[in-house]
Parts: C-alpha cells; structure tokens; sequence
C-alpha cells in the first residue's frame, strides 16, 4: 500500500480541483483518488512468466507453440487494469502499460537475443478509433527500445493488416479467431528475427495467425510478449484479495 502523504494546501486545492473534473480511481480496486494502487500494480513488476500452455490455439502451426511470455494473468485486479486501459478510456495509463512491457522485455532480452523487429499484432480498426490509439503498437514501440539496449538497432514493423475482414463481412467467428492477417509485402521485413507483442493472449489463435502471416512474407518469428494471459482452464492462481 502506498505510505499516506500529507500534501500542503496548494496540493490539496489541485486534487480537489481534478476530482471536481475527472473522479480517478484505481481501476484494479475502484480505491478512490489514485490512478492505480500500490497493490493493483505489484503484478505488473513481476517477471514474465511463460503464457503459451494455457493459449490452446497456438500450435495450429503444427510444430511446438511459440514461445511466448506474458506478465500477468488475465484475472482480478490485472484484468480490470486491462480493461479500463483499452477499453475503459483510460489514456492515462498509456505510460504504465508502456513501462510494464519494457521492463519485461528488458528482463527477456537474453532469449530474446537475435530479434532485431517487433511486429505489433493489429487491433481491429474500430478499436484503434475508439480509443485514439494503436495500443499494440504502443507497446511494440515499447518492446523495441529496451531490446536495442541489448540487442542494437530493433525496428518496430506495422506490417501486418486486418485484411477487410469487418468490410467484407466476415462473421465474428472469423475475425475472433485472426483469420483475416496477412502481412503486407511491402512493409515486411524479410529475413529478419521478430518478436510478436500483444496486449492480450486469450487462445493464441491471433499469435498464430500473425506468426503464419510474417512467415510466409519471408519474417521468422521468434517469441511472443504479451501483457497479460488467460490462465489456462482451471488454473487458480492466487492473486490475493
Ligand atoms: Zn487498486
């Protein structure tokens, strides 16, 4: 829990001036007058852990599941983070999430080793709208940088493309499972190692997709980093309160 402070009367006057226009509160406890709490943020500083056992859908490849790491579990406080941050409007927690996949791809970097591009896999256009902004990119801008601390020049790629399949109207099934990626020969960088990054595994199936898409535009696929993971069915990872 964070140690109360006593702010002076000019930060008293500024706090209540800012909850008299946005009420914030942590979104992983709905504690009152903190963007996030201590204890709501304490999962984001763990390190990754492997994520692709409970991602069912990552070996439609036919060969062993990517390699992926995601820092959390997709429960409790963690997953109302996440939903507050895409979903939720909260814009404000843009660096958090930014800092929160830097230092996990920080504490990769030796697996993560001949990666030279990380490759965002695509949110759905009318998400990205909604929210004003690209946040898989966000966070692939985010992975690229601490890897070239290790690793030298580490390009961001936003090669691959949701391929029309909401204006061709394809049912949710379709678009659920990533079907409609492919990556666009013109941006693809060819012959170079890459790392997927991902706000969310669920199933893996958009891993999947993604890894298929970059392969056949001539882009080995390394490993995956997500944020955050479903844990696998019944898993009880004990999360605390
Ligand atoms: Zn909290």
């Amino acid at each position: 829990m964070d140690a109360p402070r006593e702010p002076g009367t000019l930060g008293l006057a500024v706090a209540a001036v800012a909850r008299a226009i946005v009420p914030v509160v942590c979104p992983g406890c709905g504690r009152p007058d903190v963007r996030w709490c201590g204890d709501c943020a304490a999962p984001w500083w763990e390190a990754p852990y492997r994520s692709e056992s409970g991602a069912g859908r990552l070996d439609v490849l036919g060969r062993a599941p990517l390699p992926t790491w995601s820092v959390a579990p997709l429960v409790g406080p963690p997953q109302l983070m996440v939903g507050a941050w895409k979903d939720g409007g909260r814009r404000d927690m843009d660096p958090f999430f930014r800092d929160a996949m830097a230092r996990a791809v920080a504490s990769l970097a030796g697996a993560l080793h001949p990666i030279s591009v990380v490759v965002p896999v695509p949110a759905r256009p009318a998400s990205t709208r909604r929210r004003g902004l690209d946040l898989p990119g966000l966070l692939a801008e985010a992975a690229a940088s601490a890897l070239s601390r290790t690793n030298g020049s580490v390009l961001v790629s936003r090669c691959l493309r949701n391929s029309g399949g909401e204006a061709r109207g394809l049912g949710s099934r379709a678009r659920w499972s990533g079907s409609a990626l492919r990556a666009d020969p013109r941006l693809a960088p060819g012959g170079r190692m890459a790392l997927l990054v991902d706000d969310v595994v669920t199933t893996g199936a958009s891993l999947a997709r993604s890894c298929e898409a970059l392969e056949r535009a001539g882009v080995a696929v390394a490993a995956a980093v997500t944020l955050a993971a479903t844990p696998p069915p019944g898993a009880n990872r004990d999360l605390g309160p």
